[in-house]
């Protein structure tokens, strides 16, 4: 859910090359001021990808690094691309992040090294919303950082810190919404999913996937009420929309300790109660959402 990009998309409006399906807005773009560039959240495109493309060929066509279009597509740094699957371009190099309540552009340009009246323009003349669009001019500031996240995936697999095979509920669960780019099927936008959505009675058991240190325990917005769990330097899980939260900040946890039970706090993307569970690396972009089935199987 952090990753919580809306996108409209607009039907019949095919590009010359017939590869691109141009998307109409990021839903959080609404009124932006008259005079202001088109926010760079809104000129995403998708691309379909064909027999024979790869990420360096992709990323040529549209003048871009493929960094970006793994930052972009989080799931590309575990799996291959797939002929035939969409994936998300951006309309230069740079990155999406969430913003913080109250953060500014001023705060913004300097953790990002962007000036922020560009920042301001490039993200529809107004305040920062949740989510911006950080544009990287010569590639210097991020690239090292993901490429580094990419080749640490086998590693992190390796991380003692989460035994595979371990599991948030304490009986096996239907995958309601798997991680990664999905269509809700209520109201059809397309978004991406930082987690897993696992059906689940309201009030059954949730419980810590590996040991580690509780870092939130509280109502967290669309989230609900979610724990985070850091269990080591570089992996992070995190259990949302629950009901009860039994665990307090600061306390350790072991595998398969109680924390909470499943509810519907927070804005699930379906009614049905399920837990919403996700496992994050650390980068120096942040906590980057993994597809938290590369840690539960095996
Ligand atoms: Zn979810």
């Amino acid at each position: 859910m952090t990753l919580r990009i809306y996108i409209l998309y607009l039907l019949g409006v095919v590009n010359i090359l017939g590869l691109i399906l141009p998307l109409a807005k990021l839903s959080r773009a609404e009124n932006y001021q008259a005079n202001c560039p088109t926010p760079g959240l809104e000129r995403f495109l998708l691309h379909r990808v064909s027999h024979g493309e790869n990420l360096e060929t992709i990323a040529q066509i549209y003048n871009i690094k493929s960094e970006t279009i793994v930052a972009m597509n989080p799931e590309l740094q575990n799996t291959k691309l797939t002929i035939g699957s969409n994936i998300l371009i951006p309309p230069y190099n740079g990155i999406v992040i969430e913003v913080s309540q109250g953060q500014t552009w001023r705060e913004l340009g300097t953790q990002y090294q962007v000036r922020p009246d560009v920042l301001f323009e490039l993200n529809g003349c107004q305040s920062p919303d949740n989510l911006a669009f950080i544009p990287v001019v010569n590639g210097k500031r991020y690239t090292p950082d993901i490429a580094k996240s990419s080749s640490q995936t086998d590693t992190d697999l390796t991380n003692p810190a989460i035994q595979a095979g371990n599991f948030p509920l304490q009986n096996p669960a239907k995958i309601a919404l798997p991680y990664g780019w999905q269509m809700n099927p209520m109201d059809k936008e397309v978004f991406f999913h930082s987690g897993i959505d696992f059906f689940a009675d309201k009030g059954s058991n949730v419980q810590a996937i590996a040991p580690g240190v509780v870092v939130l325990a509280q109502e967290k917005g669309s989230y609900g009420n979610l724990i985070i769990i850091n269990h080591s330097e570089r992996l992070q899980s995190r259990y949302a929309h629950l009901e009860n939260i039994n665990v307090k900040k600061g306390q350790q946890v072991k595998t398969g300790e109680l924390l909470g039970t499943v509810g519907t706090t927070g804005k699930p993307n379906f009614p049905q109660p399920h837990l919403h569970f996700e496992v994050r690396a650390r980068s120096s972009l942040g906590w980057i959402a993994k597809d938290p089935q590369t840690y539960l199987q095996k």
